[in-house]
């Protein structure tokens, strides 16, 4: 490829619309640009490195025996309607009318199309077990798209569905996919974490999360070093020996007092204020559950997992309460809830259970209550595991320290059971001729998103620095006195030569000086450059330079091509 030719508008400044280094990276690389929000247009360097994570992804899935199928984007309500999502997903489906007026949306995921197509082609057990996918656009309704490709609204998808007869079938079609995936992020050159996680509204029993470690990822994960428990922030257990033991606590119940807290709000606040530690108060939070408005309470210094307690509470719905309930509820504006004297379901975490003489707020503006006790004072409802892992927390199955990191979610995979088939009348015919639902799977790949990760994980200051298999081009060559014939006619021929080896290869045959060039390379992050200028051709002493940590090869034009075959193949 000529970079004359193409299009690669790079940018010096730093966008104001980029919020993480990825999608400040393929603006001012030339990757994509902005159409509306969430939505974004993939110029020739986008699509390069696309094409290269989707030829892995081809290449594991058709490998673990998937077969390739291309489902329409464009889906009709009836088959959610049939699946009860066209209720259920809310706003982040896209729904529309043809000229008919007959309900339609576009497929932010393809369960009900591929379920209603197998419900019509499978009839018995011979024809099972199955795996279909797909790489292709979706479209979610993103309240807040942001963060480039990695969380816009159209966004491009593998997406896998997997069929068996029975629970011993569908976990080996969910293993299979569990080993593709893991040999996918590593044929990507990323470092990742799979991880147990949750089912939300794809709905199914059991899944896990394909992880890209990043400091700017949106999810929390839990991992153990010692052994390999690894789960998402809102699935990780904590080990039930800091769950505290319900009365252990011998401690003298002290008399109840009421303390005067000007202003002080925060778990920080009042325990400084009142020279105590964090971990002597305990948070009282106020939420609206499908079951009317519940407290929760954690200690102080523990975060609440809204997902935990959604779960714990078997409730579809839950919000944080506005002002409004919690004034009601509480007799006293937000930040200022305590137990006491509260006519609601109290809930509260492990961690609150023994906890004896400890702080709450008193339900009026400037006040704590100090020295409240459980059975005492107020009861609890329920204890749950309801709060996030901490950093001082334990790996909850063999009680080593566990680690919190920051991941990008680039692969989910799903055990679904008979949900869709059930829904959409997916039935086979087992040997004995009864009919039985079909047994699902479901698997994801967020191939933009892989792409931003990719960069996350692999940049400096300069650009980025593509590792090698996923790279738009594994080498560029930079003549740098475009008006010399010998560097030119050099350039062309080592530029001749490398492609009919299969290397793929950008010439930058610009008429810019080396200085333009040398920064868009770095930028662009082409892993080899092979620089050509005037004295080392001279000297027949040419450059390789690495992108990654800048080492230099010098070897003789007839040298380049095996040194420059030998470098992509070490790092492919
Ligand atoms: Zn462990």
């Amino acid at each position: 490829m000529r970079y004359s030719k193409t299009l690669i508008p790079t940018l010096k400044e730093i966008p104001a619309e980029a919020e993480v280094i990825s999608h400040t990276l393929m603006l001012r690389a030339g990757m994509i640009r902005k159409l509306a929000a969430g939505i974004y247009s993939l110029l020739p360097m986008g699509v390069y490195v696309t094409k290269k994570v989707e030829g892995i992804i081809r290449e594991e899935m058709n490998r673990a025996g998937a077969q390739e199928v291309l489902l329409p984007a464009v889906q009709p309500a009836e088959l959610w309607k049939e699946s009860g999502r066209w209720e259920e997903y809310g706003k982040e489906l896209l729904r529309f009318k043809d000229r008919h007026e007959r309900d339609f949306c576009f497929g932010p995921t393809h369960e009900e199309v591929i379920t209603d197509l197998i419900s019509k082609e499978i009839r018995s057990y011979r024809q099972l077990p199955l795996n279909l996918y797909q790489i292709q656009t979706k479209f979610r309704d993103e309240i807040r798209p942001r963060f480039g490709v990695m969380r816009g609204r159209e966004f491009i998808m593998k997406d896998a569905y997997s069929f068996d007869c029975d629970e011993k079938g569908v976990d080996e079609s969910y293993n299979r996919m569990y080993d593709a995936y893991c040999r996918i992020f590593e044929r990507c050159g990323l470092k990742f974490k799979a991880v147990e996680a949750e089912t939300g509204v794809i709905g199914g029993s059991f899944s896990h999360e394909f992880m890209v470690l990043a400091d700017s990822g949106e999810e929390g994960i839990v991992f153990c070093n010692s052994c390999d428990y690894a789960a998402n922030i809102d699935r990780a257990e904590i080990r039930t020996k800091e769950n505290g033991d319900g009365g252990e606590n011998k401690e003298e119940r002290k008399e109840i007092k009421k303390a005067s807290t000007p202003g002080m709000k925060t778990v920080e606040e009042v325990s400084k204020y009142l020279k105590v530690r964090p971990q002597d108060l305990v948070k009282t939070l106020i939420f609206e559950s499908e079951n009317g408005i519940i407290a929760a309470l954690v200690r102080g210094d523990h975060q609440i997992n809204e997902t935990k307690l959604k779960r714990f509470l078997d409730s579809n719905i839950l919000l944080l309460a506005g002002d409004e309930a919690v004034r009601e509820v509480t007799g006293a504006p937000s930040g200022f809830a305590g137990p006491i004297g509260l006519n609601i379901a109290i809930f509260a975490d492990h961690g609150v259970k023994g906890m004896q003489n400890f702080i709450t707020g008193a339900n009026e503006i400037d006040a704590h209550n100090i020295n409240v006790n459980i059975g005492r004072d107020f009861e609890i409802k329920g204890y749950g595991d309801i709060r996030n892992v901490k950093e001082d927390d334990k790996c909850p199955r063999c009680g080593k320290d566990a680690n919190i990191k920051r991941g990008i979610e680039v692969g989910h995979i799903f055990k679904l059971g008979t949900k869709y088939s059930q829904m959409l009348g997916a039935t086979y015919l087992d040997s004995k001729g009864e009919e039985r639902f079909i047994i699902m799977g479901c698997y994801g790949i967020g191939v933009g998103r892989t792409v931003a990760a990719a960069i996350e994980q692999n940049h400096d200051e300069n650009g980025i620095i593509w590792p090698m298999p996923i790279a738009p081009f594994q080498v560029l060559i930079l003549p740098l006195n475009t008006n010399d014939t010998m560097v030119m006619e050099t350039s062309e021929d080592i530029y001749t030569s490398l492609i009919d080896k299969k290397i793929d290869v950008v010439i930058d045959d610009r008429d810019e000086r080396p200085g333009v060039k040398f920064k868009d390379a770095d930028l662009i992050g082409i892993p080899l450059q092979i620089i050509i200028g005037l004295r080392n051709l001279k000297e027949d002493n040419i450059e390789i330079k690495t992108r990654r940590n800048g080492e230099i090869f010098k070897c003789s034009v007839d040298a380049v091509a095996d040194k420059i075959i030998k470098l992509v193949r070490q790092d492919a």
